[in-house]
């Protein structure tokens, strides 16, 4: 385990729970900084908790978190291989979309270390507001998923919300089909003695997901 990698990620945490940089600290009961192995080969990034994500402060534990890891085990893929965060950490009032200057004001202080810290090869966005927020592109999410970019030096994976794949048929195969290229994208950082060659390997889990306790009042 890299103690001082982990010991980074859990400083930008602390951060993020009593960052003040935006109006959304305001009405938040928690911040949600994200989740998963500080040395996470993929990352995913939606775009800002939900009303149970604020309760417990941890990313994806509502219902589109349970469908999402439902989606990542039909193709083979654990949850606990992948650092989960978001543009925002903090939850827009009444579940609107996160603003362009939250999200401005956010992914600089907070993404772009995180990014820069767990350095995984893979990244994938969920949903429109993530893909607006990273590449400022406007574009129906149908034209787009399942498309691999080259930046950075790290493959970015477009796909769909699991809260749109939940409810709506067509995003449901979509994000699918996406998943399933995921779990076949190969790996390219050294594996350990033994280790996966894809993402969809059993990748050791290095880093506990953080308890409810450890963000209660
Ligand atoms: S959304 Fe981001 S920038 Fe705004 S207060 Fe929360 S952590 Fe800070």
């Amino acid at each position: 385990m890299d103690t001082s990698r982990e010991e980074k990620l859990a400083a930008i945490h602390a951060g993020i729970r009593v960052c003040t940089r935006c109006r959304l600290h305001e009405t938040r009961t928690h911040a949600v900084p994200g989740e998963g192995p500080a040395d996470a080969r993929c990352m995913f990034i939606g775009e800002a908790p939900g009303a149970r994500e604020d309760e417990c402060g941890r990313p994806f534990v509502g219902m589109s978190g349970g469908f999402l890891d439902a989606l990542l085990a039909e193709v083979g893929l654990s949850r606990e291989a992948i650092y989960i965060t978001s543009v925002a950490k903090c939850r827009p009032p009444s579940n609107r979309n996160p603003r362009a200057d939250e999200t401005g004001a956010c992914i600089p202080a907070w993404l772009h270390d995180q990014i820069a810290l767990i350095d995984p090869e893979i990244v994938v966005t969920l949903g429109g507001v993530a893909l607006k927020a990273l590449f400022d592109e406007d574009v129906r999410m149908r034209e787009v998923h399942g498309q691999v970019r080259e930046q950075d030096g790290r493959r970015w994976l477009i796909t769909y919300h699991p809260a749109s794949a939940m409810r709506f048929p067509e995003p449901r195969e979509g994000m699918r089909e996406d998943f399933r290229k995921l779990a076949e994208m190969p790996a390219s950082r050294d594996a350990p003695p033994g280790g996966p060659s894809s993402v969809a390997g059993n990748y050791p889990r290095v880093c506990s997901p953080a308890s409810e306790e450890e963000d209660a009042p």
